[in-house]
């Protein structure tokens, strides 16, 4: 009796302990018991950040069909690129039992609390497409080479005014061209490395003045687009042509990030008078290849744009989640470039397409990424 009494007290204190003192321990057991879960028909959360660009219901309807073939339940949120929705679908996912969470943030700052409750239930996470920031919780990250998506929006800007043949080597024009330069939200992870990836590959041209931004705005932070707004894009397109362009003064380039702010660069550009025969369009980049910017390349008005199989990279991530949920290690390809703040974040990088009138078809439709219809 008296055996049996002290046992329970010592099982007691040693279970208080376990709660207040080893409150880390108990999640590494939560997380070996959710590991030990079946995975087959494990619910699998996948938040995305908006429908209003085309690459994310890509992502999205190819995410959800390539879980479904493994016999995963899926439920897919799209937050229209507001912030607090995007944390509440998170919620609500680890709510529903989620057993991992595929998330492309909106803001990469503003999930940890989630990221940190999903970690408190055993919960892994992979970050798609865009990292996100200052967590200890994301397991693992999917992505294309983002440094190298702005190489080559540079590169085929430079190729596009001459300065560089298409095969990289120096071309035969000298210059001075005016070009503007525009980023991507500053909250968005990946608009920093395209930034340093252009603005590497431009900086000897701009050194020795092949280059010239007319406005003096290349700083980042100014030249930056909150939540990647067209609107925003065309508008600050619109002041910059007031302002530093006019009379004979023409603006040659525009290194855009995206084809959604490619499309509002543009409008501005034809509001000013450019787009006709005596007034080409300037070198306009982008990224994405969405349908309406190809069909703008195909009509000679954008110059290029980025082409990121959207197939690719939801293939990878679905590799990842099934390697996880299964317990084991998923492949990846670089450990040491992706660092979130608090970790560097195993990651699988896929590459990125420069494509332009001359590899549309190649690049897009015999991959049977779009079918010629679609982009007649
Ligand atoms: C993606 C790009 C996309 C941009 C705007 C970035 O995080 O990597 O592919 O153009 O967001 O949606």
């Amino acid at each position: 009796m008296k055996h049996r009494k002290l046992v329970s007290l010592a099982l007691g204190l040693g279970l208080a302990l376990g709660m207040t003192a080893c409150g880390s321990t108990q999640k590494t057991v939560d997380k070996e018991k959710a590991d030990k879960k079946p995975a087959a028909g494990a619910l699998v959360g996948v938040t995305m950040p908006t429908r209003s660009s085309e690459r994310w219901i890509h992502d999205g309807d190819n995410l959800k069909k390539q879980l479904e073939q493994l016999g995963y339940k899926v439920d897919l949120q799209y937050a229209e690129n507001d912030i607090p929705t995007q944390a509440n679908q998170i919620d609500n996912q680890i709510t529903k039992g989620a057993r991992l969470l595929v998330i492309a943030s909106i803001d990469g700052t503003a999930l940890t609390t989630q990221l940190q409750k999903a970690a408190d239930k055993g919960v892994p996470v992979i970050s798609y497409d865009r990292l996100i920031r200052n967590s200890p919780n994301v397991d693992y990250y999917a992505t294309f080479d983002n440094y190298k998506v702005g190489v080559l929006q540079a590169t085929s800007l430079l190729a596009g005014l001459g300065l560089k043949k298409p095969d990289g080597s120096e071309g035969t024009a000298k210059g001075p061209f005016n070009i503007e330069v525009f980023a991507g939200s500053p909250d968005d992870n990946n608009s920093t490395y395209f930034y340093n990836g252009a603005m590497d590959t431009l900086k000897p041209y701009l050194d020795r003045k092949a280059l010239v931004v007319k406005s003096g705005q290349t700083d980042f932070k100014t030249i930056a687009t909150l939540r990647w707004e067209a609107e925003r894009a065309q508008k600050r397109m619109e002041d910059l042509l007031t302002r530093h362009y006019g009379g004979g003064t023409k603006v040659n380039g525009v290194l855009s990030p995206y084809d959604g702010l490619s499309i509002g660069i543009l409008s501005a550009l034809k509001s000013n008078g450019y787009g006709t025969p005596g007034q080409p369009y300037p070198v306009v980049t982008g990224q994405d290849a969405e349908v309406a910017s190809v069909k703008s390349i195909i009509a000679g008005e954008q110059y290029s744009t980025v082409y990121k199989d959207t197939r690719q990279l939801a293939a990878v991530t679905v590799k990842m989640a099934d390697a996880v949920l299964k317990g084991g290690k998923p492949e990846v390809n670089n450990v040491k470039d992706y660092d979130n703040g608090v970790k560097v974040v195993p990651s699988y990088l896929l590459n990125p397409v420069v494509v332009n009138k001359g590899n549309y078809k190649k690049e897009l439709i015999d991959t049977g990424y779009y079918t010629e219809a679609q982009l007649g």
